[in-house]
């Protein structure tokens, strides 16, 4: 079983995955024209998680070279199979939660970590980045968002406003490690507008004190629009591109 429930097979899927992206790169292109923005001043990030190497590997065909997926143990082979297929063509987001003891495994193959939201995380991806680079495994920065919770609901991720100015600090100060910018899933049941409004303002704190941390992480298939309105310049797109998740997906 390959493709997610429903989603066909082989020359087919194909077809489906050229067809969707299509379809969301005019919606992403609509939006920047909407919002006054140009469409380079957004990145597509299809996320992959729970869809096999084949399908990374089509969008890769397609012209898209940078996946997010949320799962470490899930992400590594398909990491290591389009190493195999497509050299160093692609580069990996790691968008979901990082348990600390997978730290040093994403550290091995994540180019861009937006998910990042404790201070004992940013310790165990320095750990992690020193060690792969002591491996020989990587020579680049890990890049980093600092999730932000804008609820205080902690326990669907990202960190609560007021502990976001220790942890963004940490991620400024870590060797090996590169403050990207923010990252924030709106709250479940809130208005998508209002939330990236808010994100965008804790985003303008966070530029006055690090001008580089110009990125913002947000917008899904959902919410995409509201997203770019508010200055994203990475929308994160699973089911628009890949269809829909197998039940099982959290
Ligand atoms: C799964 C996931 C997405 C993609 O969600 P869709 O609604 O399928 O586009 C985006 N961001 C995060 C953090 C995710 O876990």
């Amino acid at each position: 079983m390959t493709g997610g429930d429903g989603a066909p097979e082989g020359h087919a899927r194909r077809a489906y995955l050229a067809e969707h992206l299509d379809a969301v790169r005019s919606r992403l292109a609509d939006a920047c024209r909407a919002a006054g923005r140009g469409v380079d001043e957004v990145t597509l990030l299809p996320v992959t998680k729970f869809f096999p190497a084949s399908d990374v590997a089509i969008l890769r065909d397609l012209g898209c070279h940078e996946f997010g997926e949320s799962r470490e143990q899930d992400a590594a082979p398909k990491v290591i199979a389009l190493r195999e297929s497509a050299g160093d063509d692609v580069r990996w987001h790691m968008i979901g939660h990082v348990q600390r003891n997978k730290a040093r495994a994403v550290a091995r193959w994540a180019h861009e970590v937006h998910s990042v939201d404790s201070l004992r995380l940013v310790d165990a991806l320095q750990r992690g980045v020193e060690r792969a680079r002591g491996d020989g495994e990587r020579t680049d920065d890990l890049a980093v968002y600092v999730q932000v919770s804008l609820d205080g609901d902690t326990h669907r991720g990202g960190v609560d406003r007021a502990e976001l100015d220790p942890v963004t600090d940490a991620v400024a100060q870590a060797s090996g490690l590169r403050l990207a910018g923010l990252m924030a899933v709106p709250p479940l049941e809130s208005d998508a507008d209002a939330a990236f409004a808010d994100l965008a303002g804790l985003h303008q704190r966070l530029l006055r004190s690090y001008p580089t941390a110009t990125g913002l992480s947000a917008g899904m298939t959902g919410d995409l629009e509201e997203a770019v309105r508010h200055g994203s310049t990475c929308v994160r797109v699973g089911t628009a591109i890949l269809g829909p998740r197998p039940v099982t997906s959290p």
